[in-house]
């Protein structure tokens, strides 16, 4: 809907306005669904000729255009794909830019279904895999070799919470003509720009907050200008496609995206700032914490932060880590996150990392905050720590 020439409107009027052209849509405010494998052409000379906008349901649809047009404003880059999950995004993305003999730099605090990616397919397929820690920064030149042809990002990590010097990576991986991969799933286009910050294919799972209601599944790659033609040329061979109601359900999930995020924002610093004063809490780990170490980076290359976070609780059995989780009223228990619902899942995360040591002074439990009064999470969450204490 955006006019040619006029000045260009801010992330929350991009969000309403993305993909919607009310001439094309008849006068209704929401694209149409559009259901569709075949596409008729009137003539054989516009069949063979590919006159029409669309020449097959896989290659796009007025829906997956709606979508990908809003998602590419948004992401400030030269072509978005989607794709049916987010781990697909995050394979596409790679296989677009790898092939057999090459080397990726995989960060070590990567979400874990990444890592089985690359142990397990990307190895058979020929591509090695090592495995970095997240505060390498500019001496990741020191791991490129000739036949390094990606480095691979997630921030904050998977389950920590580091925060990585992008910018600094991105740098010394192109000084030597190797891409930069990101997964931004947590801070989504709207509190990262992965592109701005040298990202060259930034990946989201459209299933945690662009969704946001715990109903969808689906992956988003943005490429720039460089790798686009990589990304369009993987992303057809490979014949990936989403259905149009899940297309759907991720548009109308980004039109209140910014005012979720803002909210989950402030609701899940509100919840962390009060774990942190709690004597059962040994550490909360929150970017967007004071003293938190990733703190000073995320304050200079984010704009937000989600509500996904984590706790390390003082020493403590699994019985009084279940007394604590079992108990909750509003939390559920479960994966995913990014939806309207608050979450909690108790993790370990030492046995997957493999170049970095995580010694986190007692079991660890995850937290997302969704959309319910702070007051009645802090009370859920103060009875659940009581539970803890009680069964020390
Ligand atoms: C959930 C998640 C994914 C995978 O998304 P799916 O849609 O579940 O496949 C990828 N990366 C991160 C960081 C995630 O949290």
């Amino acid at each position: 809907m955006e006019r040619d020439g006029e000045r260009p409107f801010g992330p929350l009027t991009d969000l309403v306005l993305g993909g919607r052209s009310v001439v094309e849509q008849h006068g209704f405010v929401n694209p149409p669904i559009v259901r569709g494998s075949t596409v008729l052409s009137p003539t054989v000379a516009d069949l063979e000729g590919r006159t029409g906008r669309y020449a097959y349901g896989r290659r796009g649809t007025p829906t997956s255009d709606a979508l990908a047009d809003a998602l590419k404003t948004l992401e400030g880059g030269a072509h978005v794909a989607l794709t049916p999950s987010g781990l697909n995004a995050v394979a596409t993305a790679l296989l677009a830019v790898l092939g057999a003999g090459d080397h990726l730099l995989m960060v070590d605090t990567v979400y874990q279904p990444t890592r089985h990616l690359c142990d397990l397919t990307l190895k058979r397929l020929g591509i090695e895999t090592t495995y970095y820690e997240p505060s390498v920064g500019a001496q990741i030149a020191d791991l490129i070799r000739p036949e390094t042809k990606a480095v691979f990002v997630e921030s904050p990590g998977s389950l920590t919470f580091e925060i990585q010097d992008i910018p600094a990576i991105a740098g010394a991986a192109h000084a030597r003509g190797v891409a930069v991969v990101m997964d931004n799933t947590w801070a989504t286009p709207l509190f990262f720009k992965a592109h701005d910050q040298g990202v060259d294919l930034s990946v989201t799972a459209g299933t945690k907050y662009l969704g946001g209601h715990a109903d969808l599944l689906l992956g988003t790659i943005s490429a720039n200008e460089a790798y686009a033609p990589a990304l369009i040329a993987a992303h057809g061979a490979l014949g990936l496609c989403v259905g149009p109601d899940d297309m759907f359900l991720a548009l109308r999930g980004l039109r209140t995206l910014g005012v979720r995020l803002a909210h989950q924002q402030d609701a899940g610093l509100r919840v962390a700032r009060w774990l942190e004063s709690r004597s059962e809490v040994a550490r909360v780990l929150h970017p967007a914490l004071e003293n938190d170490p990733g703190h000073a980076l995320w304050r200079r290359d984010f704009t937000g932060a989600s509500s996904l976070f984590a706790i390390e609780l003082k020493p403590g059995p699994k019985g009084a880590v279940a007394a604590f989780l079992d108990g909750l009223r509003l939390f559920g228990l479960g994966y995913s996150w990014g939806g309207f619902e608050s979450l909690a899942i108790p993790y370990d995360a030492r046995p997957i990392r493999t170049a970095s040591r995580w010694a986190p002074a007692g079991p660890t439990v995850r937290i997302h905050v969704g959309l319910e009064e702070v007051g009645d999470l802090i009370a859920d969450l103060d009875a659940g720590l009581a539970r803890y204490a009680a069964a020390l």
